[in-house]
């Protein structure tokens, strides 16, 4: 039995550079695709980019790398106001119906707890009920290695639809992937149990 109701979806894009990475590393693109584990399906998004304050400037590799140009951070909300958009959005589900789901550990283990300290946030609440997609893939398809979105994806016969990088496309095939395993008896034995 499926522990959770919901599975909601995060690839976080972030202020980044080639060589030395920007410290803090700021998320730039904040998406999140709900999942109904009952229905199978996609049942809502929360899209949007968040401007960087403590190195305001992107990168010409960051720009490269994600598709996110200067303007569209420039005119998007601040982290803390994000924050407070994302947390509205998923108010209405009960704390312990859902688990966050991401491809390996730097989105919630690294990326949004780095964020919310550097903000002086106390997310710790919403940090509870995380894994991560390529254990859950590596425990449904024995043999097989952990391994990046690009190759669980060709592991299964599909194609990356959209633009590698772009947080919501990221975040769209993740969610295809994590569908799929819904659909085909996954083994999710590696979900944190409900606290
Ligand atoms: P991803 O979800 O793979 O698009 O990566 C998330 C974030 O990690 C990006 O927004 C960058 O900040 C950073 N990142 C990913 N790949 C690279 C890379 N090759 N060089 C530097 N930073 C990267
Ligand atoms: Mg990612
Ligand atoms: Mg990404």
């Amino acid at each position: 039995m499926m522990p959770y109701k919901y599975f909601v979806v995060i690839d976080f894009e972030a202020t980044c550079d080639e060589t030395v990475k920007p410290v803090p590393q700021e998320i730039i693109e904040f998406p999140a695709i709900l999942i109904d584990v009952e229905k199978r399906m996609v049942v809502d998004t929360f899209h949007t980019y968040v401007k960087p304050v403590f190195h305001p400037i992107l990168s010409q590799f960051c720009t490269s790398l994600t598709g996110i140009e200067q303007p569209t951070v420039d005119a998007a909300a601040t982290f803390p106001q994000v924050w407070e958009s994302f947390t509205t959005w998923l108010a209405p589900l009960e704390a312990s119906s859902y688990c966050m789901l991401s491809c390996g550990d730097w989105d919630m283990k690294t990326a949004l707890p780095r964020n919310l300290d550097a903000h002086g946030i106390d997310g710790k609440r919403f940090l509870q009920h995380i894994a991560n997609v390529k254990t859950i893939f590596c425990d449904s398809k024995p043999g097989s290695k952990p391994a990046g979105l690009g190759a669980m994806l060709k592991h299964l016969k599909m194609q990356f639809e959209g633009r590698p990088h772009s947080g919501i496309d990221d975040s769209n095939n993740i969610a295809k992937i994590v569908l799929w395993l819904l659909n085909n008896n996954g083994n999710f034995k590696s979900l944190p149990a409900i606290r």
